[in-house]
This record gives C-alpha cells, sequence and structure tokens, in this order.
C-alpha cells in the first residue's frame, strides 16, 4: 500500500533510496527504512516514524550500489523499528520491502515456525523474507518463485540477497511496480514519482510477473517461468500527476480507490465456503462480546455516521440492544456502564481525541472495548482490547471517504461474525457475506457513471440550502451527504430521517429547494416515495438516489442516480458514492480547496 524503490547500478544507491522515499512521502506512512548490499554484505537501516527519523540513523557514506528502501503503512503489527522493513531471514542473507497484504500470513508463520524459524517481527512480509530464505539453493529468482507459490494476497516486492551483490528480484500481484531505465543502472519504484528525477523510460511490471534486475539487464518473466517481452514506455507525467495518479484531488482519487481498497479490507476476512466472517483481531474477545448485553459505537462527524449503520446492522443481525454516542458528549455524560457493556470506538486516524477520551472513560468503568481503526498501531488501536483494522490505506483528503466505506463494511463484517454466534442463521450469513463480496465491483460500476453526479452538482452549485433525506439504513447516509457538502463546498446542508421532515424542517422547503432523497429498493420504499411527493408539491427540485431498473421513481424526481442493488444492510456502501461524487464536483465548481477545505483539520486531536 505504500512506497517501494530500489536501485542497480554504478552509483552510491543510498541518496538515491532516501531522495525517492522522499518523493514517495505525499502517500503517507509510517516508519521507513533501507537495505544495501556490496560484495557479500547485507546492510538494514530502519526506523519508526519519518523519514527525518531513518536519515539520522544512516550512515550517509555508505558506497554501495545496489540497495532497496521502504516506506510502511502498517498492516500487521504496529509501526515500531523492528517491524519496519525491510524484513530479513534468521540469516540475515535475505532482505524483502513489500506493499499489500498476505492474507495466509498466519498458517506460513505457524507452519515456518514448525520447521524451527524464529520470528523478529510482527509483519506478514517477514513471513515472506523466511520462506525465501527456505528456498534459497544460489537462485534468488527461483527462490522469489517458489516462495510466491505458497502465498496469497497482494504484493508488491522488492528482495535482495546477499550472495548476489547486483541484483534486484522484484515481483507483484495487485501492487504497483514499474521499473525505470537508466545507463548502467535500473530503478525500482511502486510509484513513477520516486524515480522521476533518474528517468522517464519505464517499463511497468505485470500482476503475476517477476523480474530479475542488474545494472545492465532486465528480465521478466512470469510466476511459471515464462519469458515476458515488453516495451519500455515513457512517462508524459508531471511529479504532481503522478503523486495524483491522474485526478486533480485526493478526494477524488480517494473516491475512485474505493472499489480497490475495500477489496483489500475484504481481503481473508470473507469465508464464502463456510458462511463465515474471519477476524483474527476479535478472536481473544469472541466469548466476552457475544456475551455483552450492550453495545455502544461511538465516534465524531463520518465515523459517527458510520456507527449510525452499525447500530441499525447489529440490532438487526446480532440482537444486542446497541446504541451509538457522540464521543464528545458520551465521555462528559456520567453514562451507564459495567462489565455487560461492550464499546467500539470508530475512527480513521485512531488519534481523534473525543473518541479516545471516550474510549478511556468505558474502560474505566469496566467495558470491553474495541477499535474499527485505520492506522494501525495508533492511540485508539493500542489502548482497546481488540478490533478490527479498516485496511483501506492512507486517506489525505481531509473530507473523508474511504474511510467511511471502510468502517461500514467493517462494522458489517462484525455484525455477521457476531450474529453468526448468536441467532443469524448459516443461510442468512451465506447471502450477507456474497452480498459483501459483490460492494467492490458494484461500486466500481457507480463509479462508471460518476459524470452523472457532476452533471447534477453544475445545476445545483449556486443554491445554498440542501436537504438530505434517507430512511433506515439510508438515513446515516443522508446525514454523512450532507456533511460532505458542507466540509468542502460551504453549502449549508442538512440531513434528515426522511419522515422527521413533516415535524418542522418542511417549512424550509420552497421552489428549487435541492433535496436529495436516497429512494433504494426496500422496506419503506413505498414512504420514501410519499416524502418526495411532499417535497415536490411544495416546489423542491429532487436528486433520487434509486436501484438500477426503478423507472417509476422518474416520474417524481427532477434527476435519477442509481446505483446497483444489494441487500438492505449494505445500501449505504452504494448510496454513499453518488453523494461523495455531489460534494466533491460542488466544491470544484465553487472554486473551493477540495482537499484542505477550511478551519478542517484531518485529525482532530483537540477536544
Ligand atoms: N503488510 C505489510 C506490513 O504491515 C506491508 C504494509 C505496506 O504496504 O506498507 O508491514
Amino acid at each position: 500500500m505504500c512506497g517501494i524503490i530500489g536501485y542497480v547500478g554504478n552509483r552510491p544507491a543510498l541518496p538515491i533510496l532516501v531522495e525517492g522515499l522522499r518523493r514517495l512521502e505525499y502517500r503517507g506512512y509510517d516508519s521507513a527504512g533501507v537495505a544495501l548490499i556490496d560484495q557479500e554484505n547485507l546492510c538494514v537501516t530502519k526506523s519508526a516514524g519519518r523519514l527525518s527519523a531513518l536519515e539520522q540513523v544512516l550512515d550517509h557514506s555508505m558506497p554501495q550500489t545496489t540497495g532497496i528502501g521502504h516506506t510502511r503503512w502498517a498492516t500487521h503489527g504496529p509501526p515500531t523499528d523492528v517491524n519496519a522493513h525491510p524484513h530479513t531471514d534468521t540469516s540475515g542473507k535475505i532482505a524483502v520491502i513489500h506493499n499489500g497484504i498476505i492474507e495466509n500470513d498466519r498458517a506460513l508463520r505457524t507452519y515456518l515456525q514448525r520447521q524451527g524459524v524464529t520470528f523478529k517481527s510482527e509483519t506478514d512480509t517477514e513471513v515472506l523474507a523466511q520462506l525465501i530464505a527456505m528456498f534459497y539453493e544460489g537462485d534468488l529468482e527461483k527462490a522469489v518463485r517458489k516462495a510466491l507459490r505458497e502465498v496469497s494476497g497482494t504484493y508488491g516486492i522488492g528482495v535482495l540477497c546477499a550472495d548476489e551483490p547486483n541484483v534486484i528480484v522484484a515481483a507483484r500481484k495487485g501492487s504497483p511496480l514499474i521499473i525505470g531505465v537508466g545507463k548502467g543502472e535500473h530503478l525500482l519504484a511502486s510509484d513513477a514519482a520516486a524515480i522521476l528525477a533518474h528517468t522517464t523510460q519505464v517499463i511497468y511490471v505485470g500482476d503475476g510477473e517477476i523480474a530479475h534486475i542488474t545494472p545492465d539487464e532486465l528480465r521478466l518473466t512470469t510466476l511459471d517461468a515464462i519469458p515476458v517481452a515488453k516495451d519500455v514506455q515513457q512517462i508524459e507525467w508531471s511529479l504532481e500527476q503522478i503523486e495524483l495518479a491522474g485526478y486533480d484531488h485526493f478526494m477524488l482519487k480517494e473516491i475512485f480507490e474505493q472499489p480497490e481498497v475495500l477489496e483489500n479490507c475484504l481481503r481473508g476476512r470473507l469465508d464464502q465456503n463456510e458462511n463465515a466472517i474471519r477476524l483474527g483481531g476479535l478472536v481473544d474477545c469472541t466469548k466476552k462480546l457475544t456475551g455483552a448485553k450492550r453495545i455502544i459505537l461511538t465516534g465524531c462527524g463520518t465515523a459517527w455516521h458510520a456507527a449510525l449503520v452499525g447500530e441499525y446492522l447489529f440490532e438487526e443481525l446480532v440482537r444486542i440492544p446497541t446504541e451509538v454516542e457522540y464521543a464528545s458528549e458520551f465521555r462528559y455524560r456520567n453514562p451507564v456502564i459495567d462489565e455487560g457493556t461492550a464499546l467500539i470506538a470508530v475512527s480513521q486516524s485512531g488519534e481523534t481525541a473525543d473518541t479516545h477520551a471516550a474510549l478511556i472513560e468505558a474502560k474505566q468503568r469496566g467495558a470491553l472495548t474495541l477499535g474499527a481503526v485505520n492506522v494501525v498501531g495508533s492511540t485508539i488501536a493500542r489502548e482497546t482490547d481488540a478490533g478490527v483494522y479498516l485496511h483501506v490505506g492512507p486517506e489525505i483528503g481531509v473530507a473523508s471517504t474511504k474511510a467511511f466505506t471502510g468502517q461500514v463494511a467493517v462494522l458489517a463484517m462484525i455484525a455477521c461474525f457476531l450474529g453468526r454466534r448468536k441467532h443469524l442463521s448459516p443461510c442468512a450469513a451465506a447471502e450477507f457475506i456474497a452480498a459483501l463480496a459483490a460492494i467492490p465491483k458494484q461500486i466500481k460500476r457507480i463509479l462508471d457513471t460518476a459524470e452523472e453526479a457532476r452533471k447534477v452538482a453544475q445545476i445545483y452549485t449556486d443554491r445554498e440550502n440542501w436537504l438530505y433525506l434517507g430512511r433506515g439504513y439510508n438515513y446515516p447516509v443522508a446525514l454523512e451527504g450532507a456533511l460532505k457538502l458542507k466540509e468542502i463546498s460551504y453549502i449549508h446542508a442538512e440531513g434528515l430521517p426522511a419522515a422527521e421532515m413533516k415535524h418542522g424542517p418542511i417549512a424550509l422547503i420552497q421552489e428549487g429547494m435541492p433535496v436529495v432523497v436516497i429512494a433504494t429498493a426496500g422496506r419503506q420504499y413505498d414512504k420514501i416515495i410519499n416524502n418526495m411527493m411532499q417535497v415536490r408539491s411544495r416546489g423542491g427540485s429532487i436528486i433520487a438516489i434509486a436501484t438500477e431498473g426503478d423507472r417509476e421513481i422518474a416520474k417524481q424526481a427532477d434527476h435519477v442516480l442509481y446505483v446497483p442493488d444489494t441487500i438492505e444492510p449494505l445500501q449505504p456502501l452504494l448510496t454513499v458514492i453518488p453523494l461523495q461524487l455531489i460534494a466533491y464536483h460542488a466544491a470544484v465548481i465553487r472554486g473551493c480547496n477540495v482537499d484542505k477545505p477550511r478551519n478542517l483539520a484531518k485529525s482532530v486531536t483537540v477536544e
């Protein structure tokens, strides 16, 4: 998920690696490291924290001309010096840098431990290093090939071996990797930004391919050792364009990343053969959690909206009374908590001050505490009894998008995990898991029609007051849609449970006021159509979010944005996408600073 750089040539590698890592900093990371190699010596330096911390411990005079470097965004084990990459095998001969997630790392770790291997770190990556070392018989490429056959999951890797001083072996599956071609040198990178200062000639490594790289030679083969021929391509993009992967803003990039990062979030956790959800982070507390008398979900802002979806999910699937609390209110309210209470703290950064304080409060009063957090090793992740990481990668845009869908997906998995241990039948779980597995591709389909959302935004961006209505699972989405619009376009917007409108807010509706109504197929469809008619008869302009195939709705709405059909509990994962896009385009059209909206910070570490 984060950054890879490698160099093999005739210049000292270290300055090239450090500069490359600096170019990758924009992606977000929590630790960094390098490995350099000369005649039979492998030298690894790594450090938790910023690149500047690594630079302080590096010996900058190191002359080696082959090396690899990495910025880590932790998924397995907190961001410590030991867990930073490169990882070496026990003998210190093999060094590996890795982006991605090895799904079967537990099984491989156990297997290797039985063979007598002792692990230094908690990472899935070290498993790869040890596995490659186990297969090494004088040919690094062969050993990597053998190791990768045993591995499931995603990877972009760079590997060094002390016995082969002028060689980098690289491979990818699901994580990007390119090779820069220079004169008497090659560079390896996860992202063109890292190598652009040295060359614009690149070769893109394909999924399932292995590269054997020396200063003068580059050989690409498939995992089955079949040679692959590739043309060198010229990079036309500027550095800034590369950082944004061609998107105009990080927020848009992150909206479009959702199919891919949700695959990562679900990876290895949905077992469709056993109709089960596998959540390693909950194993130790499963008994206590299923025995809870009450569940409290807490968070702030977007995370609070995700928690609200969680409340509906938990009550429906788990049948344990569940409440959602604003962390800031909860902590000062003298809440009733006892040992029968389980609290789940929802936070992208894992550093949100109010959510952290709520967690401490609950802990002191004896509750079991859990986290649904994106940043591995963050304060909330460390201080909860157990938890489930989002694995959606670093979020840079201030307005949260992929973290929301990641939080909802994680809460859906926890609900199904617990539901199966309570009353949820294997059949109902099978339907739920199949629907969840289909979500990433369904989001992709919505994104393919993103232009429709832009057109809607274009028509209404001059209106200063918007209303968002939803019922059931889509009520929190109405709140989230309104929040997105407020945050980045500074348009005033309110989200409401649709039926509440008649108890007051309906007084606001006047000719031409945009009202976004989430009216997807479900138990309350007829009711929300009635709400739409109430708006329409008062002159409001209706933007409906509807299920594909619903032609009737067009008669009641001024615009319809369609989403694919899914089961009701998972609709928020789809219906939120057009609302993210509307907010984004409204902000762009109004000339706002999308990624850094006024008065807002990415991680709110103050009360
Ligand atoms: N899963 C690996 C780890 O936790 C790699 C993370 C990354 O992509 O940076 O160390």
